[in-house]
């Protein structure tokens, strides 16, 4: 079918991860390589979906991506979209705490405080006293290396109100799943790193302590840019036209056989090469779907991988954009978060995405990102869109005052939406990838390894690619 020089390779899942992988392999494979898409759905781009509404396209997934990880800016510049790119207005985002918006707190790690005062209009006053209590409290017993379940870690010393009101909305707000659901070196590394170090130096951990070394480092990197008159670099990006721009860009340059509505059914070694069901002959695969489909397709040829990424949960949820014709009475923030105590409302968050992002704003009237359901309650995800779009007009109103109705409605339901990082998450990825560095031409990319965010999702695909190169060169 090929000839060594020329390989057939395939890339299972047309994500941002299958596009980045193929996009890397068609530029150091060239114009030889046979590299095909099989993507399941009808369209390119999985969690990554633009919308055009009336006005303009939307993004009813990711709709931003943090500018931290530097490799999906650099892929954007290669691929001519660095003028797609535009800021956020940098307005705050709010928490609703017994009935009332108030400011995100600032100073805090992914919601965890160092002291009571930065967090003293959210949790109750003993949860305050608590936490300035903690710094005092017996340290907690922890070796290099370990982990811990968060919410387990936050409840035992700032009690079940901090995790309530502050780290689960926060967290829920990338994970779509509780502080209960998540281990703290996947999803909070920076903490863990400092617990490590306190191990290490012998002295006590305690949360406070730690939190408040990174708050100061934190302050510190601020200020030292500050002195230099340097603005700070803005933490997200979005495109201006949705990330559509980024799927077509990489999809073109990926220059790849794309067949859509082709759902991979099995991967098997065969004859030196490997079968896939229902498309045939290739020389390598790149696997680039969510972790229990990977553990299917991984079940044959790296069965052991197969059986960890099996291990996986997803967290569910449903995305309701609302667009209205009038912004009057919308808050000024870029949106809210909802404590996993708040009653009578079903969203667990909304952003206000024409406060957000200047470009929404620019259209005029009004656009609001509803989000519902969590990997612990996904009830909601099969709600009817009626049903969805009343709650999301309904709580909007409740939490904010703002009692305007869309003009125009768009529900997106994301069943499996997001990997859930449990405790012990990085260990089972490192078991994977040495699996997988035993198993030749064969890949994994995805959401699952290195962060949920676009960018390393990006990264993931591109390291495939590279890994497959690797093999063939050898093979
Ligand atoms: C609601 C929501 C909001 C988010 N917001 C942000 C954000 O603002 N910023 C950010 O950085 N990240 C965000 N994320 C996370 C980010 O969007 C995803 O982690 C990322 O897009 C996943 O990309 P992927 O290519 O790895 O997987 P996917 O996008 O899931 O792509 C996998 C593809 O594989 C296909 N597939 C599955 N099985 C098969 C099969 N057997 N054969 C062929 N094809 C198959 C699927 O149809 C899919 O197209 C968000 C996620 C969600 C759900």
């Amino acid at each position: 079918m090929t000839s060594p020089t020329a390989p057939t390779i395939a890339v299972i899942g047309g994500g941002v991860s299958g596009l980045t992988a193929a996009r890397t392999l068609r530029r150091q494979l060239g114009a030889d390589a046979d590299i095909l898409v099989l993507e399941a759905y009808d369209r390119l781009g999985g969690k990554l979906k633009t919308v055009d509404f009336a006005d303009g396209p939307v993004d009813m997934g990711a709709e931003a991506f943090l500018t931290r990880r530097t490799g999906l800016a650099a892929l954007v510049d290669e691929l001519g979209l660095s003028a797609e790119l535009r800021v956020p207005s940098g307005l705050h985002s709010c928490f609703y705490v017994d009935g009332q918006m108030v400011d995100a707190p600032a100073r805090t790690i992914m919601g965890i405080p160092a002291r009571g005062a930065d967090v003293a209009g959210i949790v109750s006053a003993e949860t305050a006293a608590r936490i300035d209590a903690e710094a005092t409290a017996e340290p907690l017993a922890w070796s290099v290396g370990d982990d811990v379940n968060v919410g387990t870690l936050v409840r035992s010393r700032y009690g079940g109100d901090a995790v309530a009101r502050l780290v689960s909305p926060m967290l829920g707000g990338v994970y779509s799943a509780s502080a209960d659901s998540l281990g703290l070196r996947a999803t909070v590394p920076a903490l863990a790193a400092v617990f490590d170090d306190l191990a290490s130096a012998g002295e006590p951990v305690r949360l406070s302590t730690a939190v408040s070394r990174l708050l100061a480092e934190r302050e510190d990197a601020a200020r030292a840019l500050a002195a230099t008159g340097e603005k700070p670099a803005p933490v997200f990006n979005s495109f201006v036209h949705g990330y559509r721009a980024l799927i077509r860009a990489l999809a073109e340059d990926a220059d790849a056989d794309i067949r859509l509505n082709t759902q991979v059914e099995s991967v098997s070694r065969w004859r030196g090469r490997f079968w896939l069901e229902p498309v045939g002959e290739v020389d390598a695969v790149v696997v680039a779907t969510p972790a229990p489909t990977a553990a299917v397709l991984l079940g044959d040829v790296a069965p052991e991988a197969g059986t960890l990424l099996g291990g996986i949960d997803l967290a569910s949820s449903v995305v309701v954009g609302m667009r209205f014709d009038t912004d009057d009475g919308l808050p000024q923030n870029s949106g809210v978060l909802l404590g996993t105590d708040a009653p009578g409302v079903q969203a667990k968050a909304f952003t206000f995405s024409s406060r957000k992002w200047p470009h929404l704003a620019e259209r005029g009237g009004a656009f609001v990102r509803a989000s519902f359901g969590t990997l612990a309650d996904a009830s909601l995800v099969d709600a009817d869109d009626r049903t969805l779009i009343g709650y999301a007009v309904e709580d909007l109103a409740t939490v904010t005052g703002f009692t305007a109705r869309p003009v125009e409605t768009f529900v997106q339901r994301w069943w499996g939406g997001l990997p859930s990082y449990g405790e012990g998450h990085l260990d089972r990825i490192t078991a994977v990838r040495d699996v997988l560095a035993d198993s030749p031409r064969v890949a994994l990319a995805g959401s699952v390894l290195q962060g949920v965010g676009v960018p390393a999702c990006a990264d993931s695909g591109r390291d495939a690619a590279l890994k497959i190169i690797d093999d063939l060169s050898q093979s």
